[in-house]
């Protein structure tokens, strides 16, 4: 195992406090902090949460303290997803295959390069099992 979310922001912080188990307070790097006001607790599944009561938000804080909000959610390893594509992808292939359904539908066809697209897309979606 590697270093975890919170241990890593933990390390960024200055004055941190363990409050209790799983749950920490540290001076906010996002504001100028003399008192700790920022939050910190860790979730179940080992996404890191976090809260500035100055008001700061979670991307904020985490620039400041050099990190990327992906650093708040635990490591891929813990938790083996099948890459699924995101809802953009999805909605890429639905506006290739609209495209090409009304370029057909007006009796237009398409070329090689725009036909194997549409393929592709149908199959993408096929194989997703979603509707275009
Ligand atoms: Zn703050």
């Amino acid at each position: 195992m590697g270093v975890t979310s919170i241990e890593k922001l933990l390390s960024t912080l200055d004055k941190v406090k363990l409050v209790k188990a799983g749950r920490w307070i540290a001076c906010c790097p996002a504001h100028h902090d003399r008192t700790p006001s920022l939050s910190i607790s860790e979730a179940q599944d080992g996404t890191v949460l976090i809260k500035c009561w100055a008001g700061c938000n979670a991307s904020q804080i985490v620039k400041a303290a050099g990190l990327e909000l992906r650093d708040l959610f635990p490591a891929r390893a813990s938790k083996p997803r099948m890459p699924s594509p995101s809802r953009e992808a999805v909605n890429h292939e639905r506006t290739v295959v609209a495209i090409g359904n009304a370029q057909l539908a007006k009796g237009e066809n398409l070329n090689s390069k725009d036909q194997a697209r549409f393929n592709l897309a149908l199959a993408r979606l096929e194989r997703l099992a979603v509707k275009p």
